[in-house]
């Protein structure tokens, strides 16, 4: 396989489970020998349906998928040499923890020494190496989760596809084990495709997300690039806080727009995803690019805000305001020493380099 070649590509492929709707449109991804991606986008935007057609579950009604220089359309699931983690992760429950990660081994025909050591090395990088005797009901949910895990990388497989797999986990768990996969994906250095609904999960573990929407891939970015340069509305609103305010464009020029708010303040700002002059856009600027009563206009744009509420969090102070047109405004005020007081009522500036600022495609 060439450098340029990816490992996993998905090439124009689209999916309808009933003839009619596609919940999967025109589907493009490269994805090469190595990377964790995660698909990340709300409940029915078609992230499983890609994962079980990369698996084999579900036939592509268009379009092609391969690994490595191969077509797989029409490669069965078991012989796609794909590890595969789930929600229900579903051990078998009369076998032991050690039996059920022979399985996979046994099923490829391995003899019982190999079989051993490599159920004893998976279980060793869960740190579940002394459970090998245990039976699945004697462990926690964590711990089963675990066991899934070592099973899934117990052949050694090229490429692991993981759906939600902490998604019964509580908060403390869950976190503990977006670590642990995510140190394993990099000690193994094998492909992991996971899916999840839980942006912080998909920031936390992965070198590039997909964001879906609808069956569409809205952006394909990493973490900071998707927080920091939403190409588009949904995208900044789906990922972290954001302020969003609309107007219409007074004019474009080299990448920025000049924007009338529907406040009436003209402001500047990135043009991104913008038409003509004339036309409506919604801006989107993060809470804590804003700054209270800015020292200099350099590079600025300025407007007013009323301080509704300023809610004291000890490291800043969390403030809605009416600003832009908007009433839900938030500016997150670092809490230093010196900063404006916040009082409630009170009528300040706001300000922001213009390049923060996002002229994006409109919500309304
Ligand atoms: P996600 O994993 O992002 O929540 P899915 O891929 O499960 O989304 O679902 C995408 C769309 O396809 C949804 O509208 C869902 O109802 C539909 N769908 C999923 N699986 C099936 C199926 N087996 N038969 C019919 N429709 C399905
Ligand atoms: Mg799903």
């Amino acid at each position: 396989m060439s450098e340029a070649q990816p490992f996993v590509r998905f090439d124009k492929v689209q999916k309808s489970y009933d003839g009619e709707i596609l919940v999967v449109k025109n589907l493009n991804l490269d994805i090469p020998a190595g990377e964790f991606v995660t698909m990340l986008g709300p409940s029915g935007s078609g992230k499983t349906t890609c994962l079980m057609m990369l698996a084999g579950f579900e036939p592509a009604t268009h379009g092609e998928i391969f690994l490595g220089d191969q077509p797989i359309n029409n490669v069965p699931p078991h012989k796609r040499g794909i590890g595969m983690v789930f929600q229900n992760y579903a051990l078998f429950p009369h076998m032991s923890v050690g039996e059920n990660l022979a399985f996979p081994l046994e099923v490829r025909g391995m003899d019982k020494s190999e079989r051993e050591t490599k159920v004893k090395r998976a279980l060793d990088m869960v740190e579940l190496g002394a459970f090998g005797n245990r039976m699945p009901a004697q462990l926690s949910g964590g711990q089963q989760q675990r066991v899934a895990v070592a099973r899934a990388l117990v052949f050694e497989p090229e490429l692991i596809l993981m759906d939600e797999p902490l998604g019964a986990l509580d908060k403390q768990l869950r976190e503990q084990m977006q670590y642990e996969i995510k140190h394993i994906h990099e000690s193994l250095g094998v492909t992991v495709v996971y899916v999840t609904h839980d942006q912080s999960e998909a920031l936390t573990m992965s070198d590039r997300i997909a964001v879906f929407n609808d069956g569409v891939i809205q952006q394909l970015s990493s973490p900071s690039d998707l927080y920091e340069r939403p190409d588009n509305s949904f995208v900044a609103q789906f990922i972290g806080e954001n302020n969003r305010f609309d107007g219409t464009i007074l004019s474009v020029r080299n990448g920025k727009c000049k924007v009338k708010l529907d406040s009436g303040e003209t402001v500047d700002a990135s043009a991104v995803n913008v038409g003509g002059k004339g036309t409506r856009t919604t801006l989107s600027l993060r809470p804590e690019r804003i700054e209270i009563n800015p020292k200099s206009k350099a590079g600025r744009s300025i407007i007013s805000g009323k301080i509704e509420e300023a809610i004291y969090l000890g490291d800043h102070i969390r403030t809605r305001m009416s600003a832009g047109g908007s009433s839900e405004f938030i500016v997150k005020v670092p809490n230093t020493s010196g900063h404006t007081p916040l009082e409630e009522g009170k009528t300040v500036k706001i300000g922001w380099l213009t390049g923060d600022c996002r002229a994006l495609d409109p919500i309304a």
